[in-house]
């Protein structure tokens, strides 16, 4: 059977757990290094200052690196997406990322005026075929993709408002990343997605 990790030094890991068990897979909370033998990994969303403070604590953080080095699908939201980026625009002064996707993302790029929100994205790669139901999207502080990488493929951007045309869902080989979080609410779409990239 497939394993799934979830870290879950902080943020909303017990609903990735609860999405991803739902979907017939084993899905099991990752605090240390020795839980990391897992076929891929989900980074949930939180705050990302306390998880890269955390990752340091735990002695996780050079792990995490040489894993996604190695080739482990993870899937990061919102504050997991943040800790995938290369590089951080209004980051705290010692934020590390985990890094792996060549882009730079803005930590609360959407202001305070519209810090939580939700929006119809449409984005097949993502929620399956082309022409598959527009994916309802929870947006919590969330940051957006400012820069993307040769190498990166865009999975979705906003349709419309001041935001429109921001990117906030990719993929890179094995790595994914969404600003928002589907694992909030009814759709298992993303983590299907994240379960095929596995191979599940
Ligand atoms: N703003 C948070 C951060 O910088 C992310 C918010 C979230 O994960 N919902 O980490």
């Amino acid at each position: 059977m497939t394993t799934v990790g979830v870290l879950a030094l902080q943020g909303d890991f017990r609903e990735h757990i609860a999405v991803l068990g739902s979907l017939g897979v084993s899905a099991v909370p990752v605090r240390r290094p020795s839980e990391l033998d897992v076929d891929g990994l989900v980074l949930p969303g939180g705050e990302s200052t306390t998880i890269s403070k955390l990752l340091v604590t735990f002695g996780l953080l050079e792990p995490l690196r040489e894993a996604v080095r190695s080739g482990l699908p993870v899937y990061g939201s919102c504050a997991g997406m943040i800790l995938l980026a290369d590089r951080i625009l209004d980051g705290t002064v010692d934020q590390e990322t985990i890094g792996g996707i060549d882009m730079t993302v803005r930590r609360n790029a959407f202001g305070r005026q519209v810090d939580s929100f939700e929006v119809d994205l449409d984005a097949p790669g993502l929620a399956g075929e082309a022409g598959s139901e527009l994916l309802r999207a929870v947006f919590i502080r969330a940051p957006w993709a400012e820069d993307v990488g040769d190498g990166v493929e865009v999975l979705a951007r906003v349709a419309s408002g001041p935001a429109a045309g921001r990117i906030v869902a990719v993929r890179q080989g094995s790595l994914l990343a969404t600003a928002f979080h589907p694992e909030i609410g009814a759709d298992a779409r993303v983590h299907s997605t994240f379960l095929r990239m596995i191979g599940a």
